[in-house]
């Protein structure tokens, strides 16, 4: 029997995908072969990551002028390769400081030139997404970056910082392809996969062409944007399996009406769960109400030992991944966009019953 996973990542896929890539594991279409087996080159294997791209630039809507990239090394590696390509000018760039993983990027960046935090909600644990004014950005800065959605707190920049020529590089890990974004609005956009696009193994950089080329000839190869430009994302090997993963996804995006429809229904599933937070007498949301996510939710009860009995009772009822993070404790439920609404609800009618059981 197949659980409601809750997982922040690796991530619920679409049960419509797994069945597909079930039925094409051992022979692909007419490649008498699995598409793990395939060579990396082959005509049919091509076809797959020009689809995968073809597909990811008409669902975010991706003007020519930005290059599309299926790398290897998560997000994680993305907070060294953005310094190492584009700190290259003043060497100064301005971080906004809104959880554990912006700070990974602020500490990898700071190996290659001057990190300027402009602002951190770090003392408040991190339940708010940092105020900040325009006029606090170095306009000699060479770039800007955030974290867009913030997994582990279920915080979100509801609007973008306006950097003016000043590009913005911003983490979308946990929160891509589940609204509709402007992408001229970025300088780079970077996620690993396992949330929203596919299985763990591949990450998307969707990079403005005139920020590719300018980093330093010390940087090795593997970690140089240019090379995977001049190399359509092919210099070595790809993570083939999880591309052609990818491409399923987008697929599947596409018959559910594209990201617009899946936005409509992100929203209607995060107010099914905000609504029932905001009206309970046991569970409380963490998140400050005006940057709440729509991929992270999460809540406590404020009893840790209750909060234990919560989500092993919902675990046993097919409800599980809803352990908090460390960081927060409680509970969080992730509700990407593989989330059927039946899942929402589901949690929504165990977190009423459980309720009414332990009200004093
Ligand atoms: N950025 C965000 C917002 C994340 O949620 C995560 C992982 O959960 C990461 C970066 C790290 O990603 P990876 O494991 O692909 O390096």
């Amino acid at each position: 029997m197949r659980v409601y996973n809750f997982s922040a990542g690796p991530a619920v896929l679409p049960l419509e995908v797994l069945e597909k890539a079930q039925r094409e594991l051992v022979c692909f279409e007419d490649a008498g072969m699995s598409v793990m087996e395939m060579s990396h080159r082959s005509k049919a294997y091509m076809k797959i990551i020009e689809e995968a791209e073809a597909k990811l630039r008409s669902l975010m809507n991706i003007p020519d002028h930005y290059k599309v990239l299926f790398l290897q090394g998560g997000a994680s590696l993305q907070f060294a390769m953005v310094p190492m390509n584009l700190m290259v000018g003043s060497k100064k760039a301005d971080f906004i400081d809104s959880g554990v993983w912006s700070s990974k990027a602020i500490k990898e960046a700071k190996k290659f030139g001057k990190v300027n935090v402009i602002a951190s909600s770090k003392s408040d644990t991190y339940s708010h997404i940092p105020t900040y004014k325009k006029s606090q950005f170095d306009k000699d800065a060479d770039y800007v970056y955030i974290c867009e959605n913030n997994t582990i707190y279920g915080t979100k920049f509801k609007t973008l910082p306006e950097t003016g020529d000043v590009p913005l590089v911003a983490d979308l890990s946990s929160c891509i392809m589940s609204e509709v974004i402007d992408v001229t609005k970025y300088g780079v956009i970077f996620a690993g996969a396992q949330k929203n696009l596919g299985p763990a193994g591949v990450t998307v950089v969707i990079i403005r062409e005139d920020l590719v080329g300018k980093a330093d000839e010390i940087i090795p190869t593997m970690l140089n944007y240019q090379t995977h430009v001049d190399n359509d994302s092919m210099f070595n090997t790809p993570p083939t399996y999880a591309i052609y993963m990818l491409k399923l996804v987008f697929e599947w995006v596409e018959a559910q009406g594209g990201v617009a429809a899946i936005e409509a229904r992100n929203k209607e599933k995060a107010a099914l769960l905000y609504d029932f937070l905001d009206q309970s007498e046991l569970f409380k949301g963490t998140a400050a109400i005006e940057d709440r996510s729509l991929m992270n939710v999460p809540f406590v009860t404020g009893d840790e030992v209750l909060d234990a009995a919560f989500v092993k009772s919902a675990t046993a009822c097919g409800l599980v991944n809803l352990k908090g993070h460390r960081s927060v404790g409680g509970m969080r439920a992730s509700i990407y966009n593989a989330m059927p609404i039946e899942g929402v609800k589901a949690l929504v009618d165990f977190m009423k019953a459980f309720e009414i059981e332990h009200k004093e």
